[in-house]
């Protein structure tokens, strides 16, 4: 089998401290898999600076021509980053390794992704072996996450973030994912082929702040969870057939009370009305949710099918 070109693919928003040393990491460690040729000449890093507005694009423009550089117009957030620089590398590699600016991703794995790339590997995820270096509201917050979304439908993998190596085929098949509201940990597991786990400790941010603060975060797993289930909404529809019932029994007690006069005239007419309108309105709103649901799903265009192999006669 040829050496396969390798292609590290790296957002970068406001990473002025860690570049230049991300950079000589990554490139100490290309020379050694160069050197027992276990990896391509070719192979490159691709920085994706996505709106910066600090010296990042100056550092990425400085670097030699093993970088290369993608200067997105405006901060259109990792997501979008992160596939910009996958997209291109596509076209020019035969895996990519999407990782982060500030070395929390252990370089010293990359071996362990090359490796099962070179079995025969098509998607190779990145694990966090623990979460010690953590706050205790980070690693919660993140446990939760990957509870909830699993539960809602959206299988991610437990504890992988984006340090993931794609095969050039992964990639053709991930561009083929139409959707605007990315959220790669949840359509990457969606591609299939075969897959692969490899464990890392994740280290701390080697210099600046996080750039996902807690607003981001949010968003994230807002995003997250409504583009991938619609359970949201059917629960709607559950709570809603929920009051009518409640309503139903509310009827049969109100009865009771009028019955045994002890009502005061109107409260009948009212309570009943309230607990029974209340149901209607939740029911009418998740059944026309449903129908934005369908809409939704559609408007994604997202593959049918993807072919894992064809045996021809
Ligand atoms: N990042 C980006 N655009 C953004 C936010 C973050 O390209 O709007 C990059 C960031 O430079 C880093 C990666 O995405 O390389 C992950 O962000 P960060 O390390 O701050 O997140 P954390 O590891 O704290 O979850
Ligand atoms: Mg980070």
């Amino acid at each position: 089998m040829k050496v396969p070109i390798i292609y590290f693919v790296i957002p970068c928003f406001n990473e002025e401290e860690c570049l230049i040393e991300t950079t000589k990491q990554l490139k100490e460690k290309i020379a050694k898999l160069i050197n027992i040729k276990k990896i391509n000449t070719k192979s490159k890093i691709i920085y994706i600076d996505d709106g910066s507005e600090d010296k990042t694009w100056q550092i990425i423009e400085s670097l030699d021509n093993q970088v290369i550089g993608i200067k997105l117009s405006k901060n259109q957030g990792h997501q979008n980053a992160l596939l910009a620089g996958l997209m291109y590398a596509k076209n020019h590699c035969d895996a990519a390794i999407s990782m982060d600016a500030d070395l929390q991703d252990d370089v010293s794995t990359i071996d362990s992704f090359i490796d099962k790339f070179s079995n025969g590997t098509d998607i190779v995820y990145g694990v966090r072996a623990e979460r010690k270096k953590d706050s205790f509201f980070k690693k919660h917050t993140a446990l939760f996450f990957y509870r909830l979304m699993n539960n809602l439908g959206a299988n991610t993998i437990y504890n992988h973030a984006d340090y993931r190596l794609m095969s050039r085929r992964a990639l053709e098949e991930l561009s083929k994912f139409q959707e605007v509201n990315l959220f790669l940990r949840g359509i990457v597991p969606t591609i299939g082929l075969k897959t692969d786990i490899v464990k890392y400790n994740r280290a701390e941010r080697f210099a600046g702040k996080s750039k996902y603060p807690i607003k981001k975060m949010i968003n994230f797993a807002i995003d997250g969870i409504t583009s991938f289930s619609i359970k949201p909404i059917r629960l709607i529809l559950l709570i809603g057939i929920l009051v009518s019932f409640i309503s139903f029994i509310v009827l049969c007690y109100a009865i009771v009370v009028k019955l045994a006069n002890q009502a005061i005239s109107g409260w009948t007419f009212t309570i009943c009305s309230i607990w029974l309108l209340g149901g209607i309105q939740i029911i009418a709103l998740g059944i026309i949710g449903e129908y934005v649901g369908k809409t939704y799903s559609e408007t994604k265009h997202r593959p049918r099918y993807i072919i894992e192999k064809i045996k021809e006669s």
